[in-house]
């Protein structure tokens, strides 16, 4: 063995069950192929019961982090040493970091999310309408608060989810988001027509997910103005008919894969400090849904 090799990989990957559809793998490996990392990305089923067990495990093996998925993402905050911010006040983390020693946890969906919407606008003193009140929901909802959107509108079947989200964010956010913030919710009944002053809608329930790639959001489409930009956080198919439909009405659009991309981008650096290429990530990913890479 030479001087100069080392046969030690930096050790990342996720604590979720179920794992085996998880394409995150294929998106982190492709980052840290590219930019020539000596780092893998370790998918991991993990069952409930054993979540402190990896955890533990992680930290005997020097990983330098890993993501928490379904159903992790609030039980992984008692095995660790602190929380971000936003993920303090969502009480979900997806991200853990290792910093000073310490396992600190940090939510990036809702930052790889604004990722997203900051290649197009900045989001300061918008007016956002959100569908859906579940984890991705709240995620993007706190995320865009702190971000500076002006007002949040939560629309969403279940008034329970929905009015705790908007409670979360009027009284929990709202001391950390600009001055005039707030937020308000609307019962999801027939198709919802979206406020001519609206600048961001965003999907953020699970319609349009592969295998249902043609169900359509209870959403009167003709609603929809140019200039409004339309967000879905679908990753597989990425041309939901959301999206379509929202092209077709003239909005600018961003698909769910910015989100999922913009997240693993942030984890990476996070962990590594390098800022990986997300064009990289996004075309492994594209390569794995069977899409032919678009602009
Ligand atoms: P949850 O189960 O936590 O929440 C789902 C939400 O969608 C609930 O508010 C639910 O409302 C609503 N909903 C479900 N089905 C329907 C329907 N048919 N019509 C109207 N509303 C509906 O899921 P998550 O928030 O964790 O995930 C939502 C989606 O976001 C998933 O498809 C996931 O793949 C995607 N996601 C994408 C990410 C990315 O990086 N691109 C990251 C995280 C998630 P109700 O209370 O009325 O049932």
């Amino acid at each position: 063995m030479s001087a100069d090799q080392n046969f030690l990989s930096l050790l990342t990957g996720s604590f979720a069950t179920p794992a085996a559809e998880n394409p995150t793998v294929v998106m982190m490996e492709a980052a840290y192929r590219h930019h020539g990392l000596q780092a893998r990305y370790i998918n991991c089923d993990v069952p409930r019961e054993a979540l402190g067990d990896a955890v533990r495990g992680a930290r005997a093996m020097g990983w330098i982090g890993f993501n928490c998925s379904i159903p992790h993402k609030v039980a992984v905050i008692r095995h660790l040493d602190g929380l971000g911010q936003s993920a303090a006040l969502m009480g979900a983390v997806n991200c853990v970091v290792v910093r000073d020693g310490k396992l600190i946890g940090e939510n990036t969906d809702g930052k790889g999310f604004v990722a997203g919407v900051e290649r197009l606008t900045d989001p300061a003193g918008k007016r956002m309408v959100l569908f859906g009140a579940g984890g991705a929901a709240r995620a993007i909802a706190v995320e865009m608060a702190l971000a500076g959107v002006r007002h949040v509108t939560v629309v969403n079947r279940g008034e329970a989810d929905g009015r705790s989200l908007v409670d979360l964010l009027n009284d929990r956010v709202r001391p950390s988001a600009a001055g005039d913030f707030t937020a308000t919710f609307v019962r999801w009944e027939g198709d919802h027509a979206v406020a001519a002053d609206t600048d961001i809608v965003v999907n953020a329930t699970p319609v349009g997910l592969f295998p249902d790639v043609d169900a359509r959001l209870n959403l009167d489409v003709a609603s929809l103005r140019p200039g409004m930009i339309a967000v879905d956080v679908i990753p597989n198919p990425p041309r939901t008919r959301f999206v379509r439909d929202a092209e077709r009405r003239g909005c600018r659009v961003i698909d769910g894969l910015a989100m999922l991309v913009g997240q693993g981008r942030i984890a990476v650096r996070y962990w590594t400090g390098i800022d990986p290429d997300e064009e990289v990530m996004r075309r492994a990913l594209l390569d794995v849904f069977g899409e032919p890479a678009q602009a």
